[in-house]
């Protein structure tokens, strides 16, 4: 077994520290991971919240359409733990009644808050009740101005955006601020980042916005999203899908596992399978996953679990791997460190690799 957790590989541009709720964002602190809710009724958000807690998402972010829900705030931080952050569009009055009900961050995107004067009113509330603002700049939502200087959004135009707000808000007398840039584009969103984070040093919130859903989805996110981290970039992610709020923060949490970014105590790998595969990989993997979930198990130090197709092959391939399985023929094989320690039943294969790995 490794005796460090994870390995730091990547120089993070340090970034001002911003406080949302009872977390801290930017500087060294982690690289959090967000998302936001997806359910209507005010008691359907807080069950959700509640799920996303559970699975450790550390920021979420809810649509705040009409003045029930703004008011509703109060109730969801009784009643749940993570920093709220009030999502605004158009109605700069929802922004205001969200902050008197206890919002932990505003996001609101000036291009369509209604102009300056609006941005300030929402920008005085935020001092007063010292919660920070995330200005979201979006591709789908761009100044007119900037549009027909540009043609369209592009990163230039999105960076331009960013910085005439960050620049009017800064001028109100306000300094904390989150900035988002994002695009559904996902080359122009790196590219934007990539300029913005060179110019200012307030924290970014990472994603691609409409990246749609399933492998398409996480497959932009990912490439996105992933890119900048590993350049450095970024402070908090959000990986937006067209699927489930679980599914954004179980991929937020694995691409920055893969970069060594958050820890990665349980790693299980596997073999992509051949014509020489006896065993359903796919299938041993959900089942180790469940059974490490159902008994909570933390190892003391990072371990690795290998999942492959051949016994003739397999140890051998995952000899780094600290356990291992493969299988076929009605027998499982465990193997520790490449070498084969138990022949079971391949029935009872995923109940001993468990009983194995628990002893260490
Ligand atoms: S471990 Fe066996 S089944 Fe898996 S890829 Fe290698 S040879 Fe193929």
């Amino acid at each position: 077994m490794k005796n460090q957790a994870y390995k730091v590989l990547i120089n993070r541009r340090i970034t001002k520290e911003v406080k949302i709720g009872n977390t801290l964002i930017g500087d060294k602190n982690p690289i959090l991971v967000q998302s936001m809710t997806k359910s209507n009724s005010i008691s359907a958000i807080i069950k959700e919240i509640n799920i996303l807690e559970s699975i450790k998402c550390e920021i979420i972010r809810i649509a705040v359409p009409d003045f029930k829900t703004a008011r509703a705030i109060k109730k969801i931080k009784k009643e749940t733990s993570i920093p709220v952050v009030a999502d605004i569009h158009f109605n700069y009055r929802l922004a205001i009644e969200s902050i008197e009900n206890g919002a932990d961050k505003i996001r609101i995107n000036p291009g369509n808050i209604g102009g300056k004067e609006k941005v300030k009113a929402v920008v005085n509330c935020a001092n007063e009740h010292k919660i920070p603002i995330r200005v979201g700049i979006n591709s789908g939502s761009l100044e007119k101005h900037l549009l027909t200087k540009y043609g369209s959004p592009v990163a230039d135009a999105l960076v331009e955006s960013a910085e005439i707000w960050v620049k009017t808000i800064e001028d109100m007398g306000f300094d904390k601020i989150v900035l988002s840039i994002k695009s559904s584009d996902t080359l122009e969103t790196i590219m934007a980042y990539r300029k913005i984070s060179s110019r200012i040093d307030y924290p970014l919130h990472l994603g691609i916005t409409a990246a749609s859903g399933g492998d398409i989805g996480i497959v932009r996110s990912s490439v996105g999203i992933g890119t900048l981290l590993a350049e450095g970039i970024g402070d908090t992610i959000r990986v937006s899908l067209t699927g489930t709020s679980v599914e954004e923060v179980k991929i937020g949490y694995e691409i920055l596992k893969t970069l060594s970014l958050r820890e990665n105590n349980i790693q299980i790998v596997a073999c992509p399978t051949c014509g020489r595969c006896q065993i359903d990989v796919l299938k041993l993997i959900k089942r180790i996953e469940k059974e490490l979930n159902k008994i909570s198990y933390k190892p003391k130090s990072a371990i690795k679990i290998a999942v492959m197709g051949c016994v003739v092959n397999g140890p051998g391939e995952a000899k780094d791997a600290d356990f291992g399985i493969t299988g076929g023929k009605g027998e499982g094989i465990i193997f520790k460190k490449g070498k084969i320690v138990k022949k079971v039943l391949e029935k009872n294969i995923v109940s001993v690799l468990m009983e194995e790995i628990c002893k260490e």
